[in-house]
């Protein structure tokens, strides 16, 4: 069944309640809606909890989607007590997980606008993040720390347009930056913009977002690997190069 993903309007929703609609043959559960990110576009799906009417919890290891996108399965862990179709349950999110994942999801947002080369991978981690880039270029992984705190700590706005399919093919410049391609055939595409009038930068993204750039927080290039003759692997973690020991 179609899910109401909360996330897309709220990234701050860290619970709400809902009502199981399908159980899996595997143990996957499908609600009426869920706070619970699915994993998509590099950044891993929502752990955390559901709590039953007794208080108890069903913990889950994952959230996905299904065949299709507005199909959304959150995954308990192992031996964990199945709900039934029907049942009302308070849902939980691991926050201090999402937020880490926003603020590095945010974080290699920005890293694209430091690097504007083309992206060929991506992925966002609770500690570490990395992203491919096609580029022989050599670059200081300091001066590339330096530009990205430059951002962080210029405090932008980070908000999302939902624009149309068609609006996008009218419009190609709404995109700042080339190195994404836009999710376009669901009708719609979110675009996450950052700085006013997306004076830093726009791309398509089903992400979740921190609100503005200083809650990214302190972030550092912790390495820079050549990966074969036209890729370099950017790798972002928290905190300051002088962590790395
Ligand atoms: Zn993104």
């Amino acid at each position: 069944m179609p899910v109401n993903a909360l996330y897309r309007d709220d990234f701050y929703l860290s619970t709400a309640e809902a009502v199981v609609t399908a159980i899996h043959e595997d143990g996957g559960i499908e609600l009426d809606q869920t706070c619970f990110y699915a994993a998509s576009g590099g950044q891993p799906g929502d752990t955390g909890f559901f709590e039953r009417a007794d208080g108890s919890r069903i913990m889950l290891g994952q959230t996905k989607h299904g065949p299709v996108k507005d199909i959304i399965i959150h995954v308990p862990l192992e031996g964990e007590p199945q709900p039934i179709v029907g049942e009302k349950l308070v849902l939980h999110i691991d926050w201090p997980r999402r937020y880490k994942l926003m603020r590095m999801h945010t974080a290699c947002h920005l890293l694209s606008v430091v690097c504007p080369y083309p992206v060929t991978g991506a992925a966002v981690g609770e500690d570490e993040s990395r992203i491919d880039f096609d580029m022989t270029d050599i670059i200081d992984k300091d001066e590339v720390t330096a530009k990205l705190m430059a951002l962080v700590n210029g405090n932008y706005p980070v908000y999302v347009q939902w624009i149309t399919d068609e609006e996008l093919a009218a419009n190609p410049d709404i995109v700042k930056s080339k190195n994404v391609r836009p999710p376009v055939g669901l009708g719609r595409v979110s675009l996450v913009c950052i700085g006013e009038n997306s004076s830093i930068d726009s791309q398509p993204c089903g992400g979740t977002h921190v609100s503005e750039t200083q809650e990214v927080g302190s972030i550092y290039i912790a390495k820079i690997e050549k990966k074969g003759k036209e890729n370099r692997r950017f790798r972002i973690r928290f905190g300051t190069p002088g962590d790395e020991a």
